[in-house]
């Protein structure tokens, strides 16, 4: 801030306002948002924030008197479990917009919960000051995370042999579904067949083992499966086996999936 260069010097005719001889230098910002900058100079000072919006108003003057040092340790409020959890597009956006790369990377894996075009209006005050670069990377990194899901459902360690939709006689012999499965073409009930479809298709929208985890989303083809007298014994169980197999793997899967974070653009504030 005392980097900045100074105004010229006030003539003599303008009468400038002094406390015990010093220029008193008049700041638009109010005093909540000077304590929320001092927060992060003073040692021991507490710099506690109850919601974005103020930690977002604190940035922007910290960003307009050049004050770095404020602006990275922001980085560590906007990574408190109570804004990256509960608001992570609206982290995601402050994040980017002031280049606080470890938060934006943090923010994008955990919006992945939920489908982003039904996220975006819940943190759409922030995300107005989102560079639309920085909204395109995240659809990009949906995309490419969904990708990775659905993918990691042909691996070999998440199935079992003995499971019951690949070692049914029964309802397959009426109707199958074709799954790629083992790097193959792999014939499967069509109770199990319809529910890994309807799980990759959510996957796409939410890729993180917390979708394939929703047991809700299995109930209504374990319905399915009573109705065969050989698989209903067995379905649920077997289903609950592959859910966690499948559940870390998508974890691990996406979490190699790297989020673009772009070169030097300017930021979006
Ligand atoms: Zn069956």
């Amino acid at each position: 801030m005392f980097e900045l260069p100074s105004p010229p010097e006030a003539p003599a005719t303008i009468n400038a306002e002094r406390k015990d001889g010093i220029l008193v230098l008049p700041v638009a910002e109010d005093s909540q948002t000077w304590a929320g900058i001092l927060g992060f100079i003073f040692p021991g000072a507490t710099r506690s924030f109850d919601d974005l919006k103020t930690l977002q108003v604190v940035l922007r003057a910290a960003d307009k008197y050049g004050m770095d040092a404020v602006i990275k340790g922001a980085e560590g409020v906007l990574m408190l479990p109570k804004f990256l959890e509960e608001h992570p597009l609206g982290v995601y956006a402050i994040a980017c917009s002031y280049r606080l790369e470890a938060a934006a990377r943090s923010a994008a894996r955990r919006s992945l919960r939920k489908p982003l075009l039904g996220s975006v209006g819940e943190s759409s005050v922030e995300l107005a000051g989102c560079l639309g670069a920085a909204v395109y990377r995240l659809f990009a990194y949906y995309a490419q995370c969904g990708d990775k899901a659905v993918a990691a459902l042909d691996e070999n360690e998440i199935h079992n042999l003995d499971s019951v939709w690949l070692d049914c006689d029964t309802c397959s012999n009426e109707d199958e579904i074709i799954m790629p499965l083992f790097q193959r073409d792999y014939p499967v009930t069509q109770w199990w067949g319809a529910y890994a479809r309807r799980l990759c298709h959510l996957l796409k929208e939410r890729p993180c083992g917390d979708t394939v985890r929703d047991l809700s989303i299995a109930s209504p083809f374990l319905k399915i499966a009573r109705n065969c007298s050989y698989c209903e014994d067995r379905a649920e169980e077997d289903v609950i086996e592959f859910i966690q197999a499948y559940a870390d793997l998508v974890d691990k899967a996406v979490s190699e999936v790297e989020l673009y974070m772009g070169k030097s653009e300017g930021p979006g504030r």
